[in-house]
């Protein structure tokens, strides 16, 4: 397998949660089990089978690589993948798209499909991903997976198979969808980002940006920044009910000495083991 850029890999029940962030360097992440992948800062290799790509947003960190996945899905002879972004982004990647098409005299086929808070996508009938409001300093989104279940409602609970099946066929609806929000992903943000999505305390994993961690940095200077600081994580973590919350997107200032040093302080207990550094 050609290896041709850092992938830490981390498996929380039947997920399977791979990718690497830092801040200004790159940022990419799937979930192979879900056949998607959040932002495109980068493109490994064994990346490119997977078909549903989420953008964040447009700064390069986070979609230098989109040209070149699409290309090579196009040479591998791939179905064109679909590419979900904040809905004003969709026109500038469209351009850029054709621009470098031009120059590398190659096709880059793909579906663009233009995102807003609160817009849903069913991936399949088990899969649905959701748009939510991020804060950051150029338009962002964050996103949700959610895995969809069908139960028997309560008011049908007690009653036998039969009775159930000739319910069903009278053409009475027995069953309602519930919905668990398995991933949430926050991308670049302030802690609104967390704060005005509930859900993203409640998710089973969430993947947080925590840019930076050193005591001294002046908090209001960060928020202009549309980032957070280990401060924000402190100030809210009787919140947090997810039971793994993994921490990415630190500042190419610090080494992972410093920050695992400096965490490990300050949340002596690791949000009771749940907070995972992804260094
Ligand atoms: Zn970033
Ligand atoms: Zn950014």
């Amino acid at each position: 397998m050609v290896q041709n850029l850092p992938v830490k890999s981390h498996t929380h029940k039947d997920l399977t949660i791979e990718g690497y962030s830092r801040a200004v360097v790159q940022t990419y992440w799937r979930i192979p089990e879900l056949k998607l992948g959040f932002d495109l800062g980068g493109q490994p290799w064994d990346f490119m089978g997977t078909p549903n790509w989420f953008v964040s947003h447009t700064h390069l960190d986070h979609i230098a690589a989109l040209p070149v996945y699409v290309a090579r899905r196009r040479m591998m002879k791939m179905e064109p993948p679909n590419i979900y972004l904040p809905a004003s982004a969709v026109e500038g990647v469209d351009r850029l798209l054709k621009a470098v098409s031009r120059l590398d005299r190659g096709r880059l086929p793909c579906q663009l499909i233009p995102m807003a808070p609160g817009g849903e996508i069913e991936l399949s009938r088990e899969l649905v991903v959701t748009a939510v409001p991020t804060f950051h300093t150029i338009p962002s989104l964050g996103y949700i997976v959610w895995e969809r279940r069908r139960k028997l409602k309560p008011e049908y609970q007690h009653l036998s198979g039969p009775e159930i099946r000739d319910l069903r066929l009278g053409g009475t609806e027995v069953a309602a969808e519930t919905r668990v929000p398995r991933v949430a992903f926050l991308g670049d943000s302030t802690a609104e980002g967390l704060d005005q999505n509930p859900v993203m305390y409640e998710a089973e994993v969430l993947i947080t940006e925590l840019t930076f961690v050193a005591p001294g940095h002046r908090r209001d200077k960060i928020r202009k920044m549309g980032h957070m600081h280990l401060d924000d994580i402190v100030a809210r973590q009787d919140k947090f009910r997810n039971q793994l919350i993994i921490a990415a997107h630190l500042s190419t200032r610090y080494h992972a000495r410093q920050v695992e040093r400096q965490v490990a302080k300050i949340l002596p207990d690791g949000l009771q083991g749940r907070l995972l550094l992804w260094l």
